[in-house]
């Protein structure tokens, strides 16, 4: 019995911008799902660099190498100084190879029945990043270079997640986006090497692929053709925010972030800093990360009434926030998910 009911140990960051509401009304939304994670509270992001003097501190990464499972608001990369994205950093630390982005209708919008999940190779492409300038005469930044790296195991690596991830979802088909005919090396590999791997799935998961302008303009068109998609880094960042785009917006997009030991559940969206502090803020995007979270540690059921309580206010109650076109304040939507699941 005790053992049924031990709360389970994570890192919780409140970040920067909108990151600390958000962060509050899901706490909220979890005490009233019976608060299933027991928290260690930690700074990040220039909260992190105001605590600590570290937008990444050690005692938060130690806090998330203890816990292995956290659930973090979005963080500022302070200006000046060299800081490095702490996204990224986190990224690196802790080998998250996977970003799990879905993108699911839950509100009458441009598009109906959108049911996608992009997957995000996290730790390569051309977020390696190598950049440089080469002067030419007087001018110091004539040429800019850079440059990116794909691994062929990172790739299979992604690409085995993503597969596995549609059978135990039951999902049908796996798109996998590339430019092999421009970007034939970087991106040539990652499309042979998730091909490779695709034939361990035959006749389970249908593939294809697709190349990447062609695939943002063809989730335009006719967004249903697609199951899930399987993306390098920068496009997995740029069609993620697309895909968000097609449910309504950044306060709609949630993301996982994978590695082997640990996972970390975000928003997709960043600081927002032109409506932080100031209760707007549309709390889904965690709030469906944390539907996730649950998922992650094998409690569908409450991800699964997480889920449906949000619809239920958005789609029977009316409440929502200005970026769904409603007048709710954050606390205001928080407050009616919080009674939907006390119903
Ligand atoms: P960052 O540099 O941290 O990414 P940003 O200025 O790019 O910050 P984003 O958070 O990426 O801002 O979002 C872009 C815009 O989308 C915001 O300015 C905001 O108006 C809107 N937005 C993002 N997230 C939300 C949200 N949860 N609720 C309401 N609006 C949001
Ligand atoms: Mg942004």
């Amino acid at each position: 019995m005790t053992q049924l009911n031990k709360k389970i140990p994570a890192t919780l960051i409140p970040g920067d911008g909108i990151g600390p509401e958000v962060v509050e009304a899901t706490v909220r939304v979890l005490d009233a799902l019976g608060q299933p994670f027991e928290w260690d509270v930690k700074q990040a992001g220039v909260a992190g660099v105001e605590a600590e003097g570290d937008p990444l501190p050690a005692s938060t990464l130690a806090s998330i190498r203890e816990r292995r499972l956290a659930l973090k608001g979005p963080l500022a990369t302070p200006i000046g100084g060299g800081f490095r994205s702490s996204n990224v950093r986190l990224r690196e630390e802790f080998e998250l190879y996977a970003n799990v982005r879905p993108a699911s209708t839950l509100v009458p919008g441009r598009f109906e029945d959108i049911d996608l999940v992009l997957f995000r190779e996290n730790l390569g492409g051309f977020y390696v990043s190598h950049e440089y300038y080469i002067p030419v005469g007087d001018d110091p930044k004539a040429v800019a270079v850079s440059t990116g790296m794909n691994t062929r195991e990172g790739s299979k690596r992604i690409a085995r997640y993503a597969f596995e991830y549609a059978i135990k979802n039951n999902r049908k088909k796996i798109t996998i986006v590339h430019k092999a005919n421009i970007l034939k090396a970087l991106t040539g590999i990652f499309l042979e090497a998730a091909r490779e791997v695709a034939k361990e799935y035959e006749g389970r998961v249908e593939v294809d692929d697709m190349i990447v302008d062609a695939c943002a303009m063809q989730l335009v068109l006719n967004p249903w053709r697609f199951d899930m998609l399987l993306c390098t880094n920068l496009f997995g960042d740029i069609l993620s925010d697309q895909i968000a785009g097609l449910v309504g917006g950044l306060g709609m997009a949630p993301g996982a972030n994978i590695g082997k030991d640990v996972a970390i559940f975000e928003a997709v969206h960043g600081t927002a800093p032109d409506i932080a502090g100031k209760g707007l803020a549309n709390p889904i995007s965690l709030l469906l990360a944390a539907a996730m979270m649950l998922d992650h540690v094998d409690m569908k059921d409450k991800g699964d009434r997480l889920r449906a309580a949000i619809y239920a206010v958005l789609n029977e109650d009316n409440i929502r926030t200005g970026d769904l076109k409603g007048t709710a304040t954050t606390r205001e939507f928080t407050d009616a998910i919080c009674r939907r699941l006390a119903d």
